[in-house]
């Protein structure tokens, strides 16, 4: 490991003011990701600024019935929390899906958010990665093997999938991310967060290295109450998705009134499923039109060598989630 300095930042501005002027440094909160990479080499800061003490701890309610929820919030906190719970069940249901209780008691909102891929060559320093190392090629695409890899929105530089599932959450529910930076202080939506692979896979989220999540937003959003977090994965706990679906439904006389739906392990990025939502809004709240909705958004799908299951394991993951939110609400 090559040494690194450490600093605690004692407010915001200070941590933004002292990544700006240190090119190399990296932020730290959690670190439930950021030290294994640091470990495998991955990355190889000069500086750690530790931004942990900063007051972005609360959830506070917004008028309208959203939820601003600290950038420090644990991710165990967000789950427990009771605004959440009832207001968003999607929300803490994503968040209970992910990694364990050790290190949810350890990640944090925000850094859960801009966590790193896990495509096994990204952490190989041995093989070819286009994210790790631009221009090397991808290991992935290369004869590698891509059981857990993208089938929509990928690019010819880098197949790999977004690890978060409470990303997804948020992108079902159109969260804005708020955020620190050199030039003071913005809001960026989650859907705008996230790049495209293209040819830049190293590139994941338009943030630049001195920004800082500060909070995200969730607008008040009355039909998420009825919502849910789906996760396929190969074991019960402590594994990434295959497939995820978070899904919101409000049914009126038997038509889908709202449908909010985004993916998970399918994708770079969190993936909302506008195709599935167009195709569903107005039409019966049907297994029938469940499947043809999932059927338009999964029609794209590149699947690779390994990986061919995902698209038909996306649509059943689909009907099944809105299946279910059909009948909690007795609306069927
Ligand atoms: Fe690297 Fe992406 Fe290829 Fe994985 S899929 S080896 S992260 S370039």
């Amino acid at each position: 490991m090559r040494q690194f300095s450490y600093v605690a930042a004692a407010d915001a501005g200070s941590a933004v003011d002292l990544m700006t002027r240190t090119p190399g440094a990296r932020y730290l909160a959690g670190g439930t990701n950021l030290v294994d990479l640091i470990r495998e080499g991955v990355e190889q800061p000069v500086m750690l600024v530790d931004v942990t003490s900063l007051p972005l701890t609360g959830i506070e309610e917004l008028t309208g019935g959203g939820l601003r929820i600290g950038a420090l919030v644990r991710n165990s906190d967000l789950a427990a929390s009771p605004l959440v719970r009832t207001r968003f069940p999607v929300v803490a249901q994503a968040v209970l899906a992910g990694a364990s209780a050790q290190i949810r008691n350890m990640a944090t909102t925000g850094g859960n958010l801009l966590q790193r891929t896990r495509c096994g060559y990204f952490y190989d320093l041995a093989a070819a990665c286009n994210k790790r190392e631009p221009g090397t090629g991808c290991a992935a695409l290369g004869g590698g093997f891509n059981r857990m890899h993208a089938v929509l929105g990928a690019s010819d530089s880098c197949i790999a999938v977004h690890p978060s599932d409470l990303a997804v959450a948020l992108a079902a529910l159109d969260a804005v991310v708020e955020v620190a930076g050199p030039d003071g202080a913005r809001r960026i939506t989650l859907a705008d967060l996230y790049r495209s692979p293209a040819d830049a896979p190293d590139r994941e989220t338009v943030l630049q290295p001195a920004d800082l999540i500060t909070a995200v937003e969730i607008p008040g959003l009355p039909e998420a109450a009825n919502s849910q977090y789906r996760k396929v994965r190969d074991r019960a706990s402590y594994a990434f998705a295959l497939v995820s679906v978070a899904a919101v439904l409000r049914v009126e006389d038997g038509q889908v009134a709202c449908v909010r739906l985004a993916l998970g392990g399918v994708a770079p990025r969190p993936w909302r499923a506008h195709l599935t939502e167009r195709e569903l809004l107005g039409r019966p709240a049907t297994e029938d039109s469940f499947r043809a909705a999932a059927e338009a958004e999964l029609a794209p799908a590149t699947p690779r060598e390994h990986n061919a299951f995902k698209p038909e394991l996306a649509r059943r993951t689909i009907v099944a989630a809105l299946r279910r939110l059909t009948t909690q609400t007795g609306a069927s």
